[in-house]
């Protein structure tokens, strides 16, 4: 589904990624876990069109979308939500999915909506009140369902546990692994928390400066040992 060969990628003068390479397949929910610095976001933005590939390939499909830009990429379906979750705070719930539906193509948008809001009822209560006075972990359902909206084939999540009352943690993991399942999207996820982990992914890569330096399946992880020795590189 999502294949990515030999990524370079930074910020202008600054080179972050040095050859990253890694697949998601279809209804797989996939952890990169590593340090503060290690270029999780960096990935994460390159994935999503945000920064200009430098080198390597990124292939959706059989589709090459290495040099599409973020927007074209969104229709490809590759949906980003990112550390965050990006949600205009003025806008109602209804006009935060109106955005989402932007990406998504040969549908008529109010099914795509309807659909969205039948995975999320509460969303559909609320279709009306701003978006900026939910709770953290509202806002990162409308976040998710704001990305669902572009019918995406890949759901790229930074840090969805960031900031979220930790008996909300385990729901939203809950809610990813679900939707992997039931839509058989691909889900590469950044996420420091490490029950969410446990509880979504089903294989972890860790990065440390740049590079995936070890890959497993999240059963190995719960081995704290290993965990610390991976994670303190
Ligand atoms: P964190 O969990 O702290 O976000 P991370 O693994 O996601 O860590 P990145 O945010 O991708 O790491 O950062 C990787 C490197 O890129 C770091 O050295 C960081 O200082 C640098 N970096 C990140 N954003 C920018 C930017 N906008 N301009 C220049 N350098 C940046």
């Amino acid at each position: 589904m999502l294949v990515v060969s030999n990524i370079r990628a930074g910020y202008d003068q600054i080179p972050v990624l040095h050859g990253v390479a890694l697949s998601v397949t279809a209804g797989e929910v996939v952890a990169l876990l590593g340090r503060n610095g290690a270029g999780k976001t960096t990935l994460l933005r390159t994935l999503a069109g945000e920064l200009p590939v430098r080198g390597g390939l990124v292939r959706l499909d059989s589709q090459d979308v290495t040099k599409i830009r973020a927007y074209r990429r969104a229709r490809a379906g590759i949906a980003h939500v990112p550390q965050g979750r990006g949600i205009f705070g003025r806008l109602t719930v209804e006009e935060n999915l109106e955005v989402g539906t932007r990406a998504a193509i040969g549908r008529r948008k109010a099914d795509v909506r309807d659909e969205v809001y039948e995975i999320f009822p509460v969303l559909r209560e609320r279709r009306n009140q701003l978006a900026g006075t939910f709770s953290g972990g509202q806002q990162q359902m409308l976040a998710i369902a704001r990305a669902l909206c572009g019918q995406p084939k890949v759901l790229l999540l930074d840090e969805p546990s960031e900031g979220i009352q930790p008996n909300i943690v385990q729901q939203i993991a809950e809610l990813v692994l679900k939707l992997a399942a039931d839509k058989g999207i691909a889900v590469l996820l950044v996420e420091q928390n490490l029950e969410f982990v446990l509880h979504a992914a089903s294989r972890c890569l860790v990065m440390d400066k740049g590079r995936i330096v070890h890959t497993g399946l999240t059963t190995e992880f719960r081995n704290e040992a290993l965990l610390k020795e991976l994670l303190a590189l």
